[in-house]
Formats: C-alpha cells, sequence, structure tokens
C-alpha cells in the first residue's frame, strides 16, 4: 500500500473553511487506498503574531519560552485538521512534535532534527488512522519544545516522509509549483514541471521562498520525492527529482532573488593566517550563517578588507558579535548595509555550458546595474546588487536566457 505525507502551508490552513478544503484533499488520498500523514503549519500571520508577542515581554525572550510560545500556531491547526477529518468520517489523530517524539538539537529558533522515532506513528497509519503531525516543532534537551526555523514545517513534512519511508511528500501552498521565477516580479515566469533538487536547493537558499532549504537538502540526502503542488486547484504541480530524471536539461533553469541580504565589510583586517577563522568562527558559534564573501588586500600588502552577506535578520547579531570580537580579529572599521539583493541563475546545464556568467555581466551592465559582489557554485552564479534593481535585473536575465513565457 502507497504511503504520502501531505503539508499544508500556512494559507491552505488560513481559517476554518480552509482547513476544510484541505482535510478533502486528505479524504481524496484516503480514497485512493494510501496511508497518509499530514502535516500542518499555523494559520498564516499566526506565527508573525506569536512572535511579536514574546518580543512584547523584553528585548531578548529566553529562547526556550520562545519556542513553547511560537509553537502553538501548528498545535491548534493540528487539533482543527483532526477534528475537520473525522467530521468528513475519517479516523485521525493529531500528534505534536514531542509526542511522536521528533528529536532535536537545543538551538532553540532553529532546532535541528536529530531522530523521529516512528513506532507509534507507524501502528496508527497500519491500522487507517490519519496521522496528523504539527509541523515545526521538536522535542529538545531537558523535556523542552524547540522549533525548526522559519519555514520549518516543510522540514517536518520532508523529515517524516523520509523517516516513514513514504513513497512522495505532497507540499500543498498558495502556489501551483515553481516557476521559472517568482511570478510577482517577472510576469512571463513559467511552471516548470520538473526540478532536480540541487536546483531546488540553490532557488530555495537563493530566496525562492516555495521551500524551506533545509527542507530540500533532507529530501536530497534521503531521495525523497517531492511535489509541491496548489491546494486550491486540482492539477500536478512541479516534482523535485533527481538529475537522470530530468531528460531535457535546461542550461538555465530559474533566475531566483532575495531581499534577505545584509553586507558587512570590515575595512583592514591584520592579514595573516587564521584571521578568517577570527571572524567566521565567532559568528558560526552564534549560529549566524555568512553566505557571499570577498576578500582584498589592500594597497600596502598588510591588511585586507573582507565583505560578506548575512540573512538581513541576523545582522544585528552579527554586528554585535564583531563588536565584541573586534581586538582579536583587529579591524579598523565596520560597516553595514540593508539594502542590498542577491540575483541568481541557476541551471545544472551550466555545468557543461561556457558563458552563462559573461551574458549575465553583460546583461546587467548594459541596464547600468552595478554588482557588488560576485559568488558561484558549479550550478549557480550570484551577484549582489543594490536593492532598487531587483525587479529590473531579475526581468532582463529571465528574457536573456530565454526563459520568457511565449
Ligand atoms: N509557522 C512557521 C513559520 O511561519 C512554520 C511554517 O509555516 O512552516 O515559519
Ligand atoms: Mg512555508
Amino acid at each position: 500500500m502507497a504511503r504520502i505525507v501531505q503539508k499544508f502551508g500556512g494559507t491552505s490552513v488560513a481559517d476554518v473553511d480552509r482547513i476544510k478544503n484541505a482535510a478533502l484533499k486528505v479524504k481524496a488520498a484516503v480514497d485512493r487506498g494510501q496511508e497518509v500523514a499530514v502535516v500542518v503549519s499555523a494559520m498564516s500571520g499566526v506565527t508573525n503574531s506569536l512572535i511579536e508577542l514574546t518580543q512584547k515581554m523584553g528585548p531578548l525572550p529566553d529562547g526556550r519560552e520562545y519556542d513553547a510560545v511560537i509553537s502553538t500556531g501548528e498545535s491548534t491547526n493540528a487539533g482543527l485538521m483532526a477534528l475537520a477529518l473525522q467530521a468528513l468520517g475519517i479516523p485521525a489523530r493529531s500528534w505534536a512534535g514531542w509526542q511522536i517524539p521528533i528529536h532535536t538539537d537545543g538551538v532553540h529558533g532553529k532546532a535541528r532534527i536529530t531522530g523521529i522515532d516512528t513506532a507509534e506513528m507507524e501502528k496508527c497509519l497500519k491500522a487507517g488512522e490519519v496521522a496528523v503531525v504539527a509541523g515545526f516543532q521538536g522535542l529538545g534537551p531537558n523535556n523542552r519544545i524547540t522549533t525548526l526555523g522559519r519555514g520549518g514545517s516543510d522540514l517536518t513534512a520532508v523529515a517524516l516522509a523520509g523517516a516513514l519511508k513514504a513513497d512522495q511528500c505532497d507540499i500543498f501552498t498558495d502556489v501551483d509549483g515553481v516557476y521559472t521565477s517568482d511570478p510577482r516580479i517577472v510576469p512571463k515566469a513559467r511552471k516548470l514541471d520538473k526540478v532536480t533538487y540541487e536546483e531546488m536547493l540553490e532557488m530555495a537558499s537563493l530566496g525562492s521562498k516555495v521551500l524551506q532549504t533545509r527542507s530540500v537538502e533532507l529530501a536530497m540526502n534521503h531521495k525523497v520525492r517531492v511535489q509541491v503542488l496548489s491546494s486550491f486547484e486540482d492539477k500536478p504541480g512541479t516534482f523535485i527529482v533527481s538529475e537522470d530524471e530530468v531528460v531535457e536539461k535546461q542550461i538555465v533553469s530559474g533566475i531566483s532573488h532575495s531581499r534577505d541580504e545584509a553586507k558587512i565589510t570590515l575595512l583592514r583586517v591584520a592579514d595573516r593566517p587564521g584571521v578568517a577563522a577570527s571572524i567566521f568562527g565567532p559568528l558560526s558559534d552564534a549560529a549566524i550563517n555568512v553566505d557571499m564573501i570577498v576578500q582584498n588586500v589592500s594597497e600596502d600588502g598588510k591588511a585586507t578588507d573582507l565583505t560578506f552577506t548575512v540573512g538581513r535578520a541576523d545582522l544585528d547579531a552579527a554586528v554585535k558579535v564583531l563588536t565584541d570580537n573586534k581586538a582579536n580579529i583587529a579591524y579598523e572599521k565596520m560597516s553595514s548595509d540593508r539594502g542590498v539583493a542577491k540575483i541568481s541563475v541557476v541551471g545544472v546545464g551550466m555545468r557543461s555550458h561556457a558563458g552563462v556568467a559573461q551574458s549575465m555581466f553583460k546583461a546587467l551592465a548594459e541596464k547600468g546595474i552595478n554588482i557588488q559582489v560576485i559568488s558561484t557554485s558549479e550550478i549557480k552564479i550570484s551577484v549582489l546588487v543594490a536593492e532598487e534593481y531587483t525587479e529590473l535585473a531579475v526581468r532582463s536575465l529571465h528574457t536573456v536566457y530565454g526563459l520568457d513565457a511565449a
């Protein structure tokens, strides 16, 4: 018998009617004879409101209580979804993260899953009961509730699909699939039928908000077949698959952008071995991800200027870490800028085709867009530009790489 995980994002379970609508998608799977585990997000907007509440209690909330509060949106919806299914005559029960349990480490606010005990849930699934799981939450050390980072319900769904050896993980959302670019910015963007894990990983980490990045990583590592589809329509979405399943490889599959970026520059850092470690070590200890990095040796060769990017939400924390470690790093000055965006072209075909970067630089130059930082991987080229050029850059590149819909 086929087993499926169905995950419903915040807009798909935003109110009672939508939860009832989502329950019909679950019923359809049950009627097809599938064993179903459902993962739900909080109603859209609820997690943000809960975060605001914690902030009203003081400037830096205790991470453990922060998680206790912000995990409740998912708990509510798991119960409501189980009730909606029961009302349709389908046996169902809700599961909080700790009841399964989904074990995590103790990094509150962005915990990592360390293991899932599926034994109890297996029994229920085999007995024909739908398991409705609260996304985004887990059980950390000392019996504390943890959360998995923003968008973490995707991670719950993929991790569960892996642990339960599900045949497929359907991610229901408010868009009907993965597009060549953000359709709100590029009206000529096209829906992709298939995209590879690697491309999706790049696109997700580059700010295409369809799937949480870590969930794509996990799907790739555990070969979980993922489909992104709309909960408001009845048609296939985009499949996220391994490269050998994609026959016609595009050179460029998509153009992504991210405004969740901030740039930090350290001027005149002592140019000696160990200096990069002294900068990025403390940042990583503070669980701050650094993304693009450029280093320039200064004119006299004794010092180096270092520019790098962090998530915009992490900027204040990063600046604090670097200020606290100023003596050890030995830099002269630090500056930061929130007004930047990262634009990227992504495609597995880049591995075997030259000239992709050159077309990008040329297209941006023709529009008078200055490139501040460049970074590349095997299947991606990213540039950092002033935020006000985001739309222009994305649209121009979409056209240049022949992605515009006819
Ligand atoms: N509700 C959480 C968030 O808004 C998790 C999720 O929806 O995936 O980030
Ligand atoms: Mg989401």
